[in-house]
């Protein structure tokens, strides 16, 4: 399947928000957000031009698909799915991006990167309800309970993504039992509880044109 592969701190640069794509390197002062808070390339620093009506929309469409790491026929699939939901629009798409099997293991502190979650859940680390799941995508509801697979809790990078979970906070949604490798969906978010700096209303102008 196509990935990026460029520089992954571009794009903060070229959304101008930290994305938090790259885990801990994103919360120390290696963080090239922090350093260059500009955009990339030749005339990042120069004076950003007027952007029109769907420019913002495209900006805005693009962060929150690089934010949870899709590709564009992946995020209008779920755009699809939000609207043909009740309620409004883009709430249930944010809500079921962060359904997303690979966003609630990020989320519950498995990882330290939605990137490095994707990792350790296609390689199988990970249980839904006790069963075996290995697809990222896979859309968890409230109720479920994650755990890490008996031999895959000496994993260093589990490991150290639990030691390390307390700097971002776990969402008060979510309940992590850290000391058995294992966490809870207590309830699915509301809009409220989802704090990234994303105009969801602008992706759905923009998608339903
Ligand atoms: Fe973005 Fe993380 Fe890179 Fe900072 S370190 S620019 S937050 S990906």
């Amino acid at each position: 399947m196509a990935r990026y592969i460029d520089s992954s701190c571009r794009l903060c640069r070229r959304e101008g928000v930290k994305l938090f794509i790259k885990g801990d390197r994103c919360y120390s002062e290696k963080c090239a957000f922090e350093r260059r808070g500009y955009a990339p390339g030749e005339h990042g620093q120069s004076r950003r031009k007027q952007r029109s009506d769907y420019g913002v929309q495209l900006r805005e469409k693009q962060k929150l698909k690089r934010m949870y790491g899709l590709l564009e026929k992946q995020f209008r699939g779920y755009f699809e799915k939000a609207d043909r939901q009740k309620g409004v629009t883009g709430t249930n798409l944010l809500i079921f991006l962060e359904r997303r099997f690979d966003n609630m293991i990020f989320r519950m502190g498995f990882a330290s990167s939605r990137v490095e979650a994707r990792q350790l859940i296609t390689h199988g680390h990970f249980l839904v309800n006790d069963k075996p799941v290995n697809i990222p995508s896979y859309l968890l509801r409230a109720g479920d309970e994650i755990s890490v697979k008996e031999g895959s809790r000496k994993i260093t990078r589990i490991q150290s993504a639990l030691e390390t979970v307390a700097r971002r906070g776990v969402p008060q949604w979510l309940e992590l039992d850290k000391d058995n490798f294992k966490a809870s969906i207590k309830l699915l978010p509301v809009r409220e509880d989802l704090t990234m700096p994303v105009q969801e209303q602008l992706i759905v102008e923009l998608c339903s044109k």
